[in-house]
């Protein structure tokens, strides 16, 4: 018989009357996450979900762990409801754990109030039990270091382990947006912080070869795969933006050029974004990090979008993000070294307090809506799994 996984959700809980919504979705979300495995059996009730899947524990909860909406995980053995079939799943249970020289206790709850025995009761007998069973292991009711759960439903379930779960909500309840990913260590963590809101994403990337090297698109597509992970697919599109960014180099923009060069990205974005269903943009923008983004600089790149801009990390500190790359997996990558176009175009003395002015003033003297159509022209659409 395959095995279960108990899941809790914490927020979607909350709900109210779209919580059926966000329960389908949180399903099929999970059976995504686990296609390959066989004999997948997902279903919810009261509160929980049950998952019965083959296949080796680490790898299915590994792939468990990076399903939004989730909170945690628990390894869980089911059984009829009588006391001897109770007390034989609690002591597989903690057979699975390494439970020699450690404490314990039996808490049990009993949303089946038909089931004849009070939850202290149950858990008094299944302690003996344990205890009788087998050496090296005590009882500590305060602090254990293994809590045994029993709950009685319409089975009885037990399980030893709560792994936690990324938590958020389930993927593709709140939309989609573009992300507009670089190589960088900030981009791919706005887009985690997004789609852990439910969010489903749609990476953008300003390709400006040869300024910025084959390899360097590459590591974008690395970091796709590392956030499909997360989603089951990505779908990227790299913009070649290198004659976009040669006539913007040409007129001298100089100081001015990153601020244009992010209202040209801002302004493709959005087309992007209005193809494919996406109705907001993301960036990893954090105030104050660099010189383009001043609060006057990234007020001068928010003038031309027309769709909401979300910056997840928007307050967030270097190390604090670069701690968060490290925990969602895509920090070694973002450290690569291949440059991205920003950093090979960027002005000697760029200006960090750019006036609104200014920055229109230096756009006229380029065919923006000809520049815009330059980069849609030429886009490749590459799918991550
Ligand atoms: P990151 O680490 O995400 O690259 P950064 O600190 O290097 O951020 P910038 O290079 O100034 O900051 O970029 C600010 C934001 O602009 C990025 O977080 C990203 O959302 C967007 N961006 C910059 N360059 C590109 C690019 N080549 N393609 C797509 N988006 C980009
Ligand atoms: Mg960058």
């Amino acid at each position: 018989m395959a095995n279960l996984y108990m899941i809790s959700f914490g927020e979607i809980a909350l709900k109210g009357e779209n919580r059926p919504f966000f329960e389908r979705i949180l399903i099929q979300r999970i059976k995504n996450a686990l296609s390959g495995f066989e004999n997948v059996c997902v279903r919810k009730s009261h509160g929980r979900i049950y998952c019965y899947v083959d296949g080796p524990k680490e790898e299915v909860i590994g792939r468990l762990r990076k399903v939004f909406g989730i909170v945690a995980i628990s390894p869980a053995h089911s059984c009829a409801l009588d006391m001897d079939s109770i007390k034989t799943a609690a002591l597989s249970a903690i057979k699975e754990m390494d439970y020699n020289g450690k404490t314990f206790k039996v808490e049990t709850r009993r949303p089946n109030k038909s089931f004849p025995m009070k939850s202290p009761e149950v858990s008094r007998e299944v302690g003996a039990h344990i205890l009788r069973n087998l050496k090296g292991i005590t009882v500590d009711v305060h602090h254990p270091d293994i809590e045994v759960d029993v709950e009685i439903r319409e089975k009885g379930f037990v399980y030893c382990e709560r792994i936690s779960g990324p938590g958020g909500l389930p993927l593709g309840c709140n939309g989609k947006a573009v992300l507009l990913l670089s190589g960088g260590i900030d981009s791919p963590v706005a887009g985690y912080m997004i789609m852990k809101r439910g969010v489903e994403i749609e990476p953008v990337y300003f390709h400006s070869f040869p300024f910025t090297s084959d390899r360097a698109k590459e590591k974008v597509i690395d970091l796709c795969r590392v956030l499909a992970g997360y989603s089951g697919r990505m779908r990227l599109h790299v913009v070649n933006f290198t004659d976009v960014l040669k006539e913007l180099a040409t007129k001298g923009t100089d100081e001015l050029l990153t601020i244009l060069m992010r209202r040209m990205m801002v302004r493709i974005s959005q087309e992007i974004a209005g193809k494919v269903g996406a109705k907001a943009m993301v960036t990893g923008e954090s105030i104050g990090q660099v010189a383009s983004q001043t609060m006057e600089a990234l007020t001068a790149t928010n003038e031309v979008a027309k769709i909401p801009v979300f910056r997840p990390l928007i307050g967030f500190d270097k190390v604090e993000i670069m701690d968060l790359a490290k925990k969602i997996g895509t920090y070694d990558i973002s450290i690569e070294p291949y440059a991205d176009c920003c950093t090979v175009f960027v002005p000697e003395h760029p200006r960090t307090r750019p006036e609104l002015e200014e920055v229109r003033a230096a756009e006229e003297k380029f065919d923006i809506e000809g520049l815009v159509r330059k980069g849609l022209e030429d886009i490749e659409v590459v799918e991550v799994v």
